[in-house]
């Protein structure tokens, strides 16, 4: 009779000896299959490596995907030139590994690095891939996935203080992740998504080849600008194409409370933000804050946070015309350089200078679940009632509201995957923070999902639509070998609309083993 503690060891030592076994094959087919110039063994990771815990953690977000609870790789592999990349993705399918791609580590889900749905698994981190070619003659720049957005818009600065990149607010952002589901930033009502400027891209397909825009043809250019990430193949490289900028951009951060008017201003920001000069993007950070007055007492704080291309007094006069209620004045203005206006929009303190971007750090790190939806009609007094009431009795709440408008109206909503283009009044991102760990997790998914079915009637439908880059598997999810077009098509039409069909279309010819795939990846047809 086997005592149940040597049944814990033998099978302890059978998943090791599985997880060694699984490595050794990967390493042996590697070595197989790339460069013997440019060696990678000191590039695979396993939870035996002292540093497997730190890189694994490195670049996650959300430290809700790194409770002990939750799946974790067989190794993490760090791959250091293109050519690892290709005979990663050759040797994970001729092995039956399954694999996981990560650049900037944002997922919201933490797809990129946790397998919910299929284990073994591991992960290839782009974190070494982060070469930056700016060419400010041709306005354009090659960018390596694994360099984050605050790395692009240094580089761009280091060679021009009137260019720059319409992509996220954020800057630790991968460039490889971030831009396959579209890319907003603050000059969107300007310039578009980062999607709507790439002119071209390297990638690795299904069958581990390298492609550039001509090889790998119009259709599959299409899908990866939107399409979201992990389900066409591996990018290595974008090309962008750089925007002008002025020399001088103007900041503000404006807050009303509700003692303040907040309500109402609100609600007249959703009737002016989306049509106001495509030089300007007001977006606004909805969260509890204790009321000035009585301490002890919670009330909303709505802060209109802002980038203005040009200078103070021209975006004075703006505002007077059509967005008096704000009240803006000179003396809550700032105006600056663009690479300043990215500091402060992403929250670093005044005196930070430029190079920090350079770091890749992220000043955004919790626990957390969000949501997102999108707006067509402004929403009534009172339904914005409602819904401070709801965030009044949750611990940490957070909504950001980003208006659209502007150039990012005269796409048409097949131009790139992402479709949420004209019609569409802003974008609303629900958040709940916490940080006790596992502890309270639930009740606060809970009360996320409870504001979700709330604001039902004031927003999109038919399809509710979602931000694929705001991943939600409360959508839906692929189950493990049974991905299919119905259940896909849960997720699939709130994150493309109709777009969701080409993909399918493109991700049966590409991809027909499905090799690259994940919670809500898109499914191909069967053949
Ligand atoms: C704090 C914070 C701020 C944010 N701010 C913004 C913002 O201002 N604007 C905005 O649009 N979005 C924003 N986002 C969302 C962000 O765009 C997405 O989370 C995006 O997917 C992050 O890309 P990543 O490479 O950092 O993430 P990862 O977690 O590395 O990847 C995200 C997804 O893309 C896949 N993927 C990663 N690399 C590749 C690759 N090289 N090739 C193919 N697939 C790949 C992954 O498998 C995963 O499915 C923010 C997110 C966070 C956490």
């Amino acid at each position: 009779m086997v005592s149940p503690i040597s049944l814990i060891v033998l099978l302890l030592s059978v998943s090791l000896a599985d997880s060694a076994s699984v490595q050794e094959s990967f390493v042996q087919c590697l070595n197989l299959n790339s460069d013997k110039t440019f060696p990678f063994y000191s590039s695979i990771y396993t939870a035996s490596n002292p540093s497997f815990t730190s890189i694994l953690d490195s670049s996650a977000q959300n430290l809700r995907l790194l409770v002990p609870s939750v799946p974790k790789p067989e190794f993490i592999f760090t791959p250091s030139r293109d050519s690892h990349v290709q005979a990663a993705v050759i040797c994970s399918k001729k092995l039956g590994i399954h694999i996981r791609v990560r650049s900037g580590g944002h997922d919201y889900e933490g797809i990129s690095y946790v397998s919910e749905i299929e284990s073994p698994f591991i992960v290839v981190d782009l974190v070494k891939l982060r070469g930056i070619d700016v060419d400010v003659k041709s306005n354009t720049a090659w960018v390596q996935a694994g360099a984050t957005t605050g790395e692009v818009y240094y580089r761009i600065y280091e060679k021009s203080s009137v260019h720059g990149f319409p992509a996220g607010l954020c800057t630790s952002l991968g460039i490889g992740g971030h831009i396959t589901g579209g890319a907003y930033g603050a000059m969107m009502r300007k310039y578009g998504l980062g999607v709507d400027n790439v002119l071209d891209a390297k990638i690795v397909d299904a069958n581990g080849r390298i492609l550039d825009r001509e090889a790998m043809g119009e259709d599959l250019f299409w899908a990866i600008r939107g399409g979201g990430g992990g389900s066409f193949g591996i990018l290595l490289w974008w090309k962008i194409k750089l925007v002008s900028v002025p020399p001088t951009v103007t900041v503000f951060t404006v807050t009303k409370t509700l003692e303040q008017g907040a309500t109402k201003i609100l609600h007249k920001w959703q009737e002016v933000a989306p049509y106001i000069d495509e030089n300007l993007f007001i977006r606004v950070i909805i969260q509890p804050s204790s009321d000035a007055r009585n301490k002890t007492q919670r009330t909303i704080a709505t802060s209109y946070n802002a980038l203005f291309l040009g200078g103070a007094r021209t975006l004075l006069q703006v505002m007077k015309t059509s967005f008096p209620e704000l009240g803006l004045t000179i003396k809550d203005c700032l105006e600056t350089s663009w690479i300043k206006s990215v500091l402060y929009i992403a929250g670093f303190p005044s005196d930070t200078p430029p190079e920090v971007l350079l770091k890749g750090k992220s000043t955004f790190k919790n626990f957390f679940k969000a949501k997102s939806d999108f707006v067509r009609e402004p929403i009534p007094e009172t339904g914005l009632e409602g819904l401070w009431q709801r965030l009044l009795v949750e611990d940490s709440p957070l909504m950001i509201w980003n208006p659209y408008g502007g150039r990012m109206s005269q796409f048409s909503e097949s131009e790139t995957p992402f479709p949420h283009r004209n019609g569409t009044l802003y974008k609303i991102q629900y958040l709940s923070l916490w940080q006790e760990g596992d502890k309270n997790a639930a009740k606060h998914i809970d009360w996320i999902r409870k504001l979700y079915n709330y604001m039902g009637p004031y927003v999109s439908s038919l399809p509710r639509e979602a931000y694929v880059n705001y991943r939600d598997l409360d959508l839906g999810i692929n189950t493990k070998n049974s991905t299919s077009y119905i259940q896909a098509s849960a997720w699939g039409y709130r994150y493309y609309k109709n777009n969701f069909d080409r993909l399918v279309k493109i991700k049966t010819k590409v991809d027909p083993e499905n090799v690259f795939r994940h919670e809500q990846s898109i499914p191909p047809l069967p053949l």
